[in-house]
């Protein structure tokens, strides 16, 4: 099969589909492969690297679009992109479609068999190409927290893990999947002192079994949940309830009694945050500040680390990338109902039934 990758056109978009090591795999297998030309240039991954690796690079995403029978992206195709789209041509990226009516009716009208990796689902559940993402953001959100305690970005100048003879400072964290789990190893291996509440007792447990008296767990309810925040100096926001805007779990209330110039970190902002004081920001302005308290509540945390990012997603995308490569798509599909769950437009029809049930479409 020809697979092809074009750079990345959205704003402050520097990840890239497929990485050097990725091409080779497709490579090693038969596949023909084609990169646009300066399309891992930002994050260090040069057109000689992706040539060495077994790729043909060429000029324009016309090109791309125009040749391959695969496209791989990161992010869900542009206006610009949409419309470059073939009848058959598959298209293997994150998508996000239910709140994007128009890149919807786009896809639908290229005729193209559109997979998005956030709905890919795994053997064991979960959904194994977004939990990448929350890994990095998960981790991201300690170092962004520590960076921000510091004087010099606005914090009460504290350092994480004190120092001997000086207390450690108090890290809380909000929800225990991937992006809290992530943020716990973080805070721990800080020195900080963590305390982490799930409404998910199992997971609480399976928590204290790995990390014993380093940490503290706690039940979530509002009371806990305002005991820990009010004696925190950073707390992260990690909640997830599936198909729903997140909770507002820590009130206004709470955040005029945290200490001033202590950080809030809203990892959960992409699905409305669970502050009730958050809203979205970016890498270019990430903060602002309420009662003294300064809130981080970046929606797309993983942009910033662009290349661990790219690696990372790569990681989880290629196993399936190849799979449709090798079988091509229908069989892929027929043979993996969880690369089926990623089928969410297939040659002019909406194939996922929880966008086509809120964009009204029939199924
Ligand atoms: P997850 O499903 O792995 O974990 C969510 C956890 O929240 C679960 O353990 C669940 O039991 C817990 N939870 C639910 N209600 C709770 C409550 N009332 N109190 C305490 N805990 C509660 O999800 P995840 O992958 O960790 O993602 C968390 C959030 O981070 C999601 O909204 C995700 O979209 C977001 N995210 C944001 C970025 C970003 O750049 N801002 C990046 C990645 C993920």
């Amino acid at each position: 099969m020809l697979v092809g990758v074009p750079k990345e056109i959205k704003n402050h978009e520097y990840r890239v589909g497929l990485t050097p090591p990725s091409v080779r795999e497709l490579a090693l297998r038969g596949h023909e492969v084609i990169v646009q030309q300066g399309a891992g240039e930002q994050i260090g991954l040069s057109d000689e690297q992706y040539v060495a690796a077994g790729a043909t690079i060429v000029d324009t995403a016309k090109d791309i679009f125009a040749r391959a029978d695969m496209v791989v992206k990161v992010k869900e195709p542009q206006p610009a992109e949409c419309a470059m789209l073939r009848e058959g041509q598959v298209l293997y990226t994150y998508l996000h479609l239910a709140p994007d009516p128009e890149q919807t009716a786009a896809l639908v009208k290229s005729g193209a068999v559109c997979i998005a990796y956030e709905t890919i689902t795994g053997p064991g559940g979960g959904l194994p190409l977004l939990a990448p993402m929350s890994e990095v953001a998960g981790r991201m959100a300690i170092q962004a927290g520590a960076a921000h305690l510091e004087k010099s970005k606005g914090g009460m100048g504290l350092l994480l893990g004190g120092v001997p003879g000086v207390a450690a400072g108090h890290v809380v964290i909000i929800g225990a999947g991937v992006v809290g789990t992530n943020a716990l190893q973080m805070a721990v291996g800080t020195g900080a002192r963590v305390t982490v509440l799930d409404k998910n007792i199992d997971r609480l447990r399976q928590l204290d079994l790995v990390f014993g008296n380093r940490i503290t767990t706690m039940y979530s309810n509002a009371h806990a949940i305002e005991e820990a925040v009010v004696s925190s100096d950073l707390v992260i926001g990690g909640v997830l309830v599936p198909g729903a805007a997140a909770p507002k779990l820590v009130t206004r209330d709470m955040i005029s009694r945290m200490q001033k110039g202590a950080v809030v970190v809203d990892v959960a902002i992409d699905q409305g945050g669970c502050f009730e004081t958050s809203h979205a920001t970016t890498h270019a302005d990430p903060t602002f500040v309420v009662d003294g308290v300064i809130h981080y509540c970046v929606a797309n945390m993983p942009g910033a680390v662009a290349r661990t990012s790219t690696f990372a997603l790569n990681n989880a995308t290629i196993g399936h990338a190849v799979a449709l490569a090798t079988k091509g798509w229908r069989q892929a599909l027929r043979d993996d109902v969880h690369l089926r769950n990623g089928l969410n437009v297939c040659q002019g029809k909406v194939t996922y039934e929880a966008v086509a049930r809120d964009l009204q479409y029939d199924y």
